[in-house]
């Protein structure tokens, strides 16, 4: 140990860990589900790093099947245990860039597992220093994060705007993300949108999520149906690496900003997107992006192109998830962060989350606190984990 400083990771366990709930969502180009008990495929993945006397946690449930990030359970667990996890040890926590070129030059791309791995270096080094982990990657702009509530398609528009009331009534939530491009076209967005925004009022900030399923056109002409209900945003209307289509789409938005989510994975796709004037705001998710190391690279070119920043995530019943996120935000002065963040399932209406013994966050008036404590923040239930783990491989020297 240097400076109080772990030098070295002895130890990663790489587990796969039941959920309290099963969760089931609808979007345009996909389905989200946890899946049922017992089954791994859908469950998220937990790593405990040892280094020195200290053990960081992280936890990220990889989306796929049915999601545009191509991470499975399977891929993050065999990318750790059979990779990126025999690299590590023998590493100091705090090398992290030579660290991030060293995994990278091996085997590329999985964000899903670098994420996961990245948060658990910094719960390491946050719990090593004594201080929570926003304090590591640029401090405290903001202590109250505002949550965002996105609500998935459905059949009737009656459970949408269930789902809508639910977390403005109950949650205190004023910003709705309305997940759109579903079976009935465009037309039945701008429907189901005006139905939300009479159930809900003028108050609250509602934007939309095509997930990629709409053209230019269709885009240009739902943008125009909305405008006498106040669209708040728009997030990602075309495929993934139409950059132009997107740029075109913001020129005609009148106004409305335009997010990119499916088109921003990488700091080399931020910096496209902000060449190309495309969007007025990127679409941050730890997953995506691949941790808190990447995610504050974007943050550093969207500062510098005049683009603002969201949290998302959904973090379903996961604290550890949810911190990781909550971290990032608070690091975000409110005026460079746009909207709310999206974690919102990791902190209440999922239920409590059985692995956090203290320190678990809560909802108030819409909003959570960041942790302040070391790391995460989140002290875990060891027997707790022990109990939910479905499966466990152990890298060590
Ligand atoms: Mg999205």
């Amino acid at each position: 140990m240097t400076d109080g400083i772990p030098s070295m990771i002895e130890r990663i366990e790489i587990r796969v860990v039941e959920m309290p709930v099963r969760l089931k969502r609808t979007f345009s180009s996909g389905s989200y589900d946890t899946g049922p008990a017992g089954q791994i495929l859908g469950k998220p993945v937990f790593v405990r790093i040892f280094a020195d006397g200290v053990i960081g946690n992280g936890q990220i449930r990889p989306i796929s099947p049915g999601h545009f990030v191509a991470d499975t359970v399977h891929s993050v667990v065999a990318a750790i245990r059979e990779v990126y996890g025999p690299l590590l040890i023998g590493r100091k926590l705090s090398d992290l860039e030579a660290t991030d070129e060293l995994l990278t030059s091996r085997l590329a791309s999985n964000p899903a597992a670098r994420a996961v791995l990245d948060v658990a270096i910094y719960d390491a080094l946050g719990k090593a220093r004594g201080v929570p982990i926003h304090a590591l990657i640029g401090g405290c702009s903001q202590a109250e994060i505002p949550l965002e509530w996105s609500v998935s398609l459905a059949d009737d528009i009656e459970t949408m705007i269930a789902e809508a009331r639910r977390a403005v009534e109950e949650y205190g939530v004023k910003v709705l993300c309305l997940k759109a491009a579903g079976k009935g076209g465009w037309r039945r967005d701008v429907a189901n949108f005006e139905a939300v925004r009479r159930a809900v009022g003028d108050d609250i900030v509602i934007g939309v999520d095509p997930n990629t399923g709409w053209t230019v056109a269709e885009t240009v002409s739902a943008i125009a149906g909305f405008r006498p209900f106040n669209l708040g945003y728009l997030e990602q209307p075309v495929l993934r690496r139409d950059v132009h289509g997107m740029a075109e789409i913001r020129a005609k938005a009148d106004g409305v900003p335009v997010m990119a989510d499916e088109s921003l994975f990488t700091i080399q796709d931020a910096a496209e997107l902000a060449a190309a004037r495309a969007v007025d705001v990127f679409c941050i998710k730890l997953y995506k992006v691949g941790g808190l190391s990447p995610a504050r690279k974007i943050a550093a070119i969207a500062e510098a192109n005049g683009i603002q920043l969201n949290c998302g995530g959904l973090a379903v019943a996961s604290q550890f998830e949810a911190a990781a996120s909550a971290h990032f935000c608070a690091t975000v002065p409110a005026k460079r962060t746009f909207g709310a963040a999206e974690f919102i399932f990791g902190v209440g209406p999922m239920g409590a989350d059985p692995l956090v013994a203290d320190g678990a966050m809560s909802i108030h008036d819409g909003a959570v606190t960041v942790p302040m404590e070391p790391g995460l923040g989140l002290t875990l239930d060891e027997k707790a984990l022990e109990r939910m783990t479905l499966q466990m491989s152990v890298v060590e020297a």
